[in-house]
């Protein structure tokens, strides 16, 4: 993809401002307690203040007002510059749906609290329903013209660090389990929720959430009540390109490691980039990072000449690839820089531990393979 002058300019500035702040492995330690976070507030903060958060959003709810390729540029830019801001794709995702369906309240709260640097999360998964989101069975029951929610969620990205949770809760019962199912705009401080970090391989980033009695009023309802399903599933198209997008900067990463350690790296007399069994491996992985940036950006584009709704079967092959191919390269760069791939002092293992994850997330690469066959056949 060619980019405008002022796309130049904006990467340019991304790649700057990110050696500067977060070069070294000292500096990002310093923003995320030695690596036990996976977000620095403070540093959302500084790009909040420098316009570059929500670029894509509409500017009459706060937003950059920019195309969603400018979006994929900085999420693709901060990934690769292992910027500790996992929780701003969070929140750029659950605000898709708000933007589609929201009132103008909710649309005005979330998009505000994602562009000043705050988090929006999105409360789906729940130990019965993984994969299967729509035997979610958290409840919201009316009362007294509000809902009471009681039930719990599990895996919520960021909802230690979020203003709302996005909570997919079932509100009627008969017909099938897609029905009944309604989306619920919940403050994160609310009474009675309880929210408590899971521990995982990588840094502290996805939590447990236990719902007692938690008050919200009629106008917490996103969309339609009963409508929650349908409504899910027309923004994870969007979703998905996200994780695409980060995952293309995070194999990008992996390979600018490699290239650096193995030309400096010395065995045998010579630098271990030039044996050949090295060389060749260097470029299996720069062609396949160039083919995903490629349809990356492809889709991106479609996304802004307004064909969103037309990309499921797109926007689920994005997100199958970059991910895989993500993982993939991170390993590839630990083997190709030996033991010093697995110290933490070079990066390339957290990034292992973190691309790890994308491929289990956001629908896993199994269920996209289902989507994507599913369209194919049917
Ligand atoms: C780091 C992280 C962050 C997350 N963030 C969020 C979040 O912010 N909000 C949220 O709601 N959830 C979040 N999740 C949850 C995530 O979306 C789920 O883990 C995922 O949907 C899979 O569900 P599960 O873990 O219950 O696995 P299961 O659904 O139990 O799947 C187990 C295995 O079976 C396979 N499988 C299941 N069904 C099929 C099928 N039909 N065909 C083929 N294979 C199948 C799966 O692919 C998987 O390999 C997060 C998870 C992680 C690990």
């Amino acid at each position: 993809m060619i980019l405008t002058p002022e796309q130049t300019d904006f990467v340019k500035a991304i790649r700057s401002f990110s050696r500067a702040t977060c070069g070294t492995l000292a500096q990002r330690d310093a923003l995320t307690d030695g690596g036990r976070q996976a977000d620095s507030p403070s540093l959302l903060a500084t790009l909040s203040g420098l316009g570059w958060l929500g670029v894509s959003l509409p500017e009459v709810y706060g937003g950059g007002g920019g195309s969603f390729v400018d979006e994929c540029l900085f999420l693709e830019e901060t990934s690769r510059a292992q910027l500790p801001i996992d929780a701003y794709s969070t929140g750029l995702t659950t605000v898709q749906t708000y933007l589609r369906f929201g009132s103008e309240r909710q649309k005005r709260a979330a998009v505000g609290t994602v562009v000043a640097g705050g988090v929006e999360a999105v409360a789906l998964s729940e130990p019965e329903a993984g994969s299967d989101l729509a035997a979610a069975r958290l409840r919201a029951c009316g009362d007294g013209g509000g809902w009471v929610l009681d039930g719990q969620k599990t895996w919520t990205t960021a909802a230690h660090l979020a203003e709302h949770l996005l909570v997919l809760a079932r509100t009627g019962s008969g017909g099938t389990k897609h029905e009944g199912l309604t989306l619920l705009m919940v403050p994160a401080a609310s009474e009675g929720l309880d929210i408590r970090p899971i521990d995982t391989m990588d840094s502290h980033t996805v939590n447990d959430l236990f719902f007692t009695g938690v008050r919200v009023p009629a106008d917490a309802v996103v969309g339609e009540v009963g409508k929650g399903w349908e409504q899910l599933r027309r923004g994870l198209s969007v979703e998905r390109l996200i994780i695409a997008a980060m995952s293309v900067g995070r194999a990008q990463r992996a390979l600018d490691d490699v290239i650096t350690f193995t030309r400096q790296r010395e065995q045998f007399g010579r630098p271990v980039a030039t044996f050949q069994a090295v060389r060749h491996r260097i470029a299996d992985l720069a062609t396949e990072i160039a083919f995903c940036r490629s349809f990356v950006y492809d889709v991106a584009a479609r996304v802004d000449a307004g064909q969103p709704g037309g990309l499921a079967v797109e926007g689920s092959m994005a997100k199958l690839k970059c991910t895989q191919v993500a993982k993939w390269a991170t390993l590839e760069a630990m083997q190709l820089m030996g033991g010093y791939g697995y110290a933490r002092e070079f990066g390339v293992e957290q990034q292992v531990r973190r691309a790890l994850a994308p491929p289990i997330y956001g629908g896993t690469n199994e269920i996209q393979r289902e989507i994507i066959g599913r369209a194919l056949t049917r």
